[in-house]
């Protein structure tokens, strides 16, 4: 017998012997991804755990009333998620491990799609990366200093509410109206594009540092 559940009730929790945990999307914070996956494999025997990410993820579960250091919380619990979906160098087992102050082996679980595949192939998205960012800035009413990488930026993707701060909406249409070669890209893509450039430390998701552009 087979039984397929959600993780609603704590389904699984009292369970040794569950076989397969699969994440259609991030999770709220990697605490909860670590408690969720460790319903896997109890009993100690062989169980995957199966992470879709999806790139236009926001907070949920916020309250209502909730104050600007909840919300800067909630997208920085979420950053860790992306980062720890976006790594393709290390293991990822060690990678959870020491998010929560741990050492992993030097030779990594051997098990996970990083230690079984090694890193993916590059691709060159420098063009992408500079275009996104001279629109961003440009769109934030700053001066356009060439490749400055190192400026630190906003954006922010699904939340419009918080004033001056350049809309990734707004952005992607920009891009694709003026710049004919990405007149038809996908926005999830320049979504995944943004995060990997937050991943770096190039810019910044706007709701992090909410309170200070307002004030
Ligand atoms: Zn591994």
């Amino acid at each position: 017998m087979v039984v397929v559940a959600t993780i609603a009730f704590g389904m699984g929790i009292d369970k040794s012997n569950v076989r397969r945990i699969i994440h259609y999307g991030l999770p709220q914070s990697l605490e909860a991804y670590y408690q969720e996956a460790g319903r896997a494999g109890r009993d100690g025997k062989l169980s995957d755990c199966t992470l879709y990410c999806n790139f236009m993820r926001t907070p949920t579960l916020l309250p209502n009333k909730r104050s600007d250091e909840q919300t800067r919380a909630a997208y920085r619990m979420l950053r860790d998620c992306f980062h720890y979906a976006l790594n393709t160098s290390t293991c990822r087992a060690r990678i959870l491990v020491k998010y929560f102050g741990e050492e992993f082996g030097p030779d990594g679980c051997q098990m996970c799609d990083v230690c079984i595949n090694g890193p993916p192939e590059m691709h060159d998205f420098k063009e992408e990366a500079v275009v996104f960012m001279n629109v961003l800035q440009a769109q934030a009413g700053q001066a356009i200093e060439g490749m400055d990488y190192n400026s630190t930026d906003c954006y922010i993707s699904g939340r419009r509410n918080f004033g001056a701060v350049p809309d990734f909406r707004t952005i992607v249409s920009y891009i694709r109206e003026k710049i004919p070669r990405f007149a038809v890209t996908d926005k999830i893509w320049w979504q995944g594009l943004a995060r990997i450039l937050e991943d770096m430390g190039y810019i910044q998701e706007a709701a992090e540092i909410v309170s200070n552009l307002l004030q």
